[in-house]
């Protein structure tokens, strides 16, 4: 075997994608939200990867996403088979988001703009939280040893244009359902689940309030008894025959 002339041994680079003639390249991030999310990139060092992924955005070679609670899961198409990325944000906690939304509600403005599928740009100043995140943690099952590599820088601009349409994205990244953040935001019109959690709160009320008489019923025996003794101790002393 000549390792010279075996040139099929190695596995073939896909073609890198080229923009379409009389196309215009495209850009990512059309809204100021999907431009701050295509900056947390830029953060990073390796710019040949980056301008990378960005061709391979274009030519769709993200061929699945998936965006969960705080997550990214994809699947990107590679010179040799498909790559599994994975993305992970820090999540704010349930008493942040408490804060949060009792702080949008303040503002109508603010709630105006999210009703119309619009973050914002107030939110972090109204808040003092800072949705767009500012790192994150990444995976990609390709042998480069860059992080992030281009199929992961891919992922970002292909969920870039995801967030465009819909910025609520942004805060399922951060931990928090669309769903949830409008009830909590009381804009949601869905009331039966509304109706429902208010039945849950309704129950516990109840259990609580059951176990409130319970300890009370324990305590009551023991209070009578200490003042059973004391009235006895009353009695005794005043039973003594002064001196
Ligand atoms: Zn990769």
């Amino acid at each position: 075997m000549y390792w010279g002339r075996d040139w099929d041994y190695f596995p073939k680079a896909a073609p890198r994608p080229k923009p379409k003639p009389g196309k215009r390249r495209k850009k990512f991030g059309a809204t100021w939200w999907g431009r701050k999310w295509v900056d947390i990139l830029s953060d990073y060092e390796y710019d040949q990867r980056m301008s990378r992924g960005r061709s391979y955005a274009r030519a769709d070679m993200v061929k699945k996403f998936e965006i969960g609670e705080n997550s990214i899961s994809a699947k990107v198409k590679g010179s040799s088979g498909d790559y599994s990325v994975t993305i992970t944000f820090d999540k704010f906690k349930k008493k942040d988001w408490k804060n949060i939304s009792n702080k949008l509600k303040s503002v109508p403005l603010l709630m105006g703009k999210l009703l119309n599928n619009e973050m914002p740009e107030e939110i972090g100043d109204a808040t003092g939280y800072c949705f767009i995140p500012d790192s994150f943690e990444a995976e990609c099952s390709c042998p480069d040893y860059a992080n992030p590599c281009k199929h992961i820088a891919a992922v970002f601009y292909t969920v870039a244009d995801e967030i465009d349409h819909d910025p609520m994205i942004i805060f399922k990244l951060r931990g928090m359902e669309k769903d949830k953040l409008l009830r909590m935001l009381e804009l949601s019109d869905d009331i039966t689940e509304t109706k429902e959690d208010a039945k849950k709160e309704k129950r516990k009320v109840k259990k609580k309030k059951k176990k409130k008489k319970k300890k009370k019923g324990n305590k009551l025996p023991v209070q009578r008894k200490k003042k059973a003794i004391k009235r006895k101790r009353k009695t005794k002393k005043s039973g003594k025959p002064k001196k």
